[in-house]
C-alpha cells in the first residue's frame, strides 16, 4: 500500500512559512504585499478557485482585491485595466484567472501582465527563466509539486520521470523543474500522439499525470513502488453527494494505491499545493518591488 501524500497537511506547512516571512517583511516596516485579483466572466469553477486564493492570502498577512467583470468586458478594457496595476506601486502581484471568455486573447494578456508582477509565472519571461534555471516566478502546480516531493524526502535524482501532458500551465513546466541541473531527473514527456503510454508509464519512478481524464491511469499502467502524482480535476457523477458529482484525478486511485510506493490523492492533493505557491510567489512579488525601487534610486 503506497504511502500518502498528503496536500493538505504539506501545504499549511508552506503557508505557515509564508505566514511567518509575511509577518518579518511588515515588521521591517514595510507594507503586507498586495495581490490584485481579476476575475471575468461568471465561471463558476473560477469564482470558487479565486475565493480560496483571496481567502489563503488573507490567512498568511497578504492583502488582496477581486476585481470582477462581467462577460461582457471587451479585451481591450482587460488591457487597459492590466496597464493600470502594472503601474501602481502598489499593487506588488497580478493574477488573472482563466479561462478568459472566448473573446478575450488569453495570450495577450498573459504577455501584457508586468512580469516583475507575474505572479502565476505564465508570462514568456517567467516561463523563459525557468527552463534557463534562474530564478523567477514559476507556475504554481509544478512548483507546488516540486515542494511536495522535497518535504516528503522524495528525490528525484537519477530518477526516471514520466510526465504526461505537456501543457504550457503543468506538462511542460514540470518536465523543466524535474530537468533542472541539481534535481537531475531523467524526463520523459508524452502527450495524446505517443505511441504506447502504457510502456512509457511503466518505466516511470516519478509519473506525474497531468491529462484531465477521470481514471486514466490504472495500476497495470505503473511501476511497482513508484512515485504517483496526480494532477487532474475531473468532475464524475455522483448522485450521493449534493451537487450530483465528485472530483476524481487522473489517476485510478483506490487501485492504483496498492501498487505505487507513493501517491497523492484527489482532492487534498496537488490543489491545496497550487494554492499555496500563489502566496509564496506573491512574497516574492513584493520583494522583487522593492529591489526595483533600490535599482531606480
Ligand atoms: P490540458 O488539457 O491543457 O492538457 C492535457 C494534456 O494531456 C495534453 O498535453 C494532452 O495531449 C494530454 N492528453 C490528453 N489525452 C491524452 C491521452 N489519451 N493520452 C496521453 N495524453 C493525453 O490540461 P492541463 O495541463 O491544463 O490540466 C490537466 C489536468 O490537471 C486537468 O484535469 C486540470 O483540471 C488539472 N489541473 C489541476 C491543477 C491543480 O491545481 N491540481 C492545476 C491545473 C490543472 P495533447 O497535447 O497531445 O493534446
Amino acid at each position: 500500500m503506497a504511502h500518502l501524500i498528503d496536500g493538505n497537511a504539506i501545504a499549511a506547512q508552506v503557508r505557515a512559512d509564508v505566514q511567518a516571512e509575511v509577518a518579518a517583511w511588515t515588521a521591517a516596516g514595510h507594507r503586507p504585499p498586495y495581490l490584485a485579483v481579476v476575475l471575468v466572466g461568471d465561471d463558476p469553477a473560477s469564482a470558487s478557485y479565486v475565493r480560496g486564493k483571496t481567502r489563503d492570502a488573507a490567512e498568511v498577512g497578504i492583502l488582496s482585491d477581486t476585481l470582477t467583470y462581467d462577460a461582457r468586458f471587451s479585451e481591450t478594457e482587460l488591457l487597459d485595466l492590466i496597464a493600470d496595476l502594472n503601474a501602481d506601486d502598489g499593487v506588488d502581484g497580478i493574477l488573472v484567472q482563466l479561462p478568459l471568455p472566448d473573446h478575450i486573447d488569453e495570450q495577450k494578456v498573459i504577455y501584457a501582465i508586468d512580469p516583475a508582477k507575474d505572479v502565476d509565472g505564465f508570462h514568456p519571461a517567467s516561463i523563459g527563466k525557468l527552463v534557463l534555471g534562474q530564478p523567477g516566478f514559476q507556475p504554481a502546480t509544478p512548483a507546488g509539486i516540486m515542494e511536495m516531493l522535497r518535504r516528503s524526502g522524495i528525490s528525484p535524482r537519477g530518477q526516471h520521470a514520466v510526465v504526461v501532458g505537456r501543457s504550457n500551465i503543468v506538462g511542460k513546466p514540470m518536465a523543466n523543474l524535474l530537468l533542472q541541473k541539481g534535481v537531475d531527473a531523467t524526463v520523459t514527456v508524452c502527450h495524446s500522439r505517443t505511441p504506447d503510454l502504457p510502456s512509457m508509464t511503466r518505466q516511470a519512478d516519478i509519473l506525474v499525470a497531468a491529462i484531465g481524464r477521470a481514471h486514466f491511469i490504472t495500476a497495470d499502467m505503473v511501476k511497482p513502488g513508484a512515485v504517483v502524482i496526480d494532477v487532474g480535476i475531473n468532475r464524475v457523477e455522483d448522485a450521493t453527494r449534493p451537487r450530483g458529482y465528485r472530483l476524481v484525478g487522473d489517476v485510478d486511485f483506490e487501485a492504483v494505491r496498492e501498487k505505487a510506493g507513493w501517491i497523492t490523492p484527489v482532492p487534498g492533493g496537488v490543489g491545496p499545493m497550487t494554492r499555496a505557491m500563489l502566496l509564496r510567489n506573491t512574497m516574492l512579488a513584493a520583494r522583487n518591488r522593492l529591489e526595483r525601487r533600490a535599482g531606480s534610486r
